[in-house]
């Protein structure tokens, strides 16, 4: 099919992102010519303005445009527990639940031997150098319920046991092979308030 350039170049930007194919991508593309020009113009700066202001927490890992980020920088946090996550957006959908007070770190990532991913890939050195502060007690392991979301678990888990800190991990009851973000509020919740030590 035949489409002037700029709208093909369109197209094929609508195309990089997750889940759009050729058709989602060329009714986003001609809906963006029925667009004011400020409206495009805005869309435009938030894309760019997204990723040039905002990187990764030195601390935890989390998107942040200021560093440390709000959360570790929140002295009403408890600093006692820390909750590992494999990814930003895991760390939203805990926040959204407003049960959670403690810190978090992000992974980035899980273990996953199949696609060549090792303990080296994903940030868990970061996560032992903070665990040398003493005020640190628990560390709530809230990986995705999948095969590499429970292997890395178990890896962090034997890792930290010689320090004596706590490592707790969340309880099932999320869906088995389903993301921690997809969890609702009330789901989540359950699992963490039901969370065992390992
Ligand atoms: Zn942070």
């Amino acid at each position: 099919m035949y489409y002037p350039e700029p709208i093909s170049k369109l197209i094929d930007s609508f195309m990089k992102l997750p889940g759009i194919g050729p058709k989602t991508a060329a009714r986003l593309a001609f809906f963006v010519l029925t667009m004011k020009e400020d409206t495009v113009l805005s869309f435009a700066k938030a894309l760019v303005d997204a990723k040039r202001n905002l990187s990764y927490c030195s601390v935890c890992g989390h998107i942040t445009d200021v560093d440390p980020c709000q959360i570790c920088s929140d002295k009403q946090r408890d600093i006692t527990t820390i909750c590992v996550v494999q990814d930003p957006k895991d760390v939203i959908a805990m926040e959204k639940m407003r049960d959670y007070h403690g810190l978090y770190h992000v992974l980035h990532g899980a273990i996953s031997p199949m696609d060549g991913i090792g303990p080296e890939d994903i940030n868990v050195a970061s996560l032992i150098t903070r665990l040398q502060d003493e005020r640190v007690q628990e560390l709530i392991l809230a990986t995705n319920p999948t095969i590499e979301g429970e292997a890395t678990a178990m890896y962090i888990s034997r890792l930290v046991k010689p320090s004596g800190i706590k490592t707790t991990r969340i309880a099932h009851g999320l869906p088995v092979g389903g993301d921690l973000e997809y969890a609702d509020e009330v789901t989540l919740s359950k699992a963490l308030e039901g969370r065992r030590e390992l």
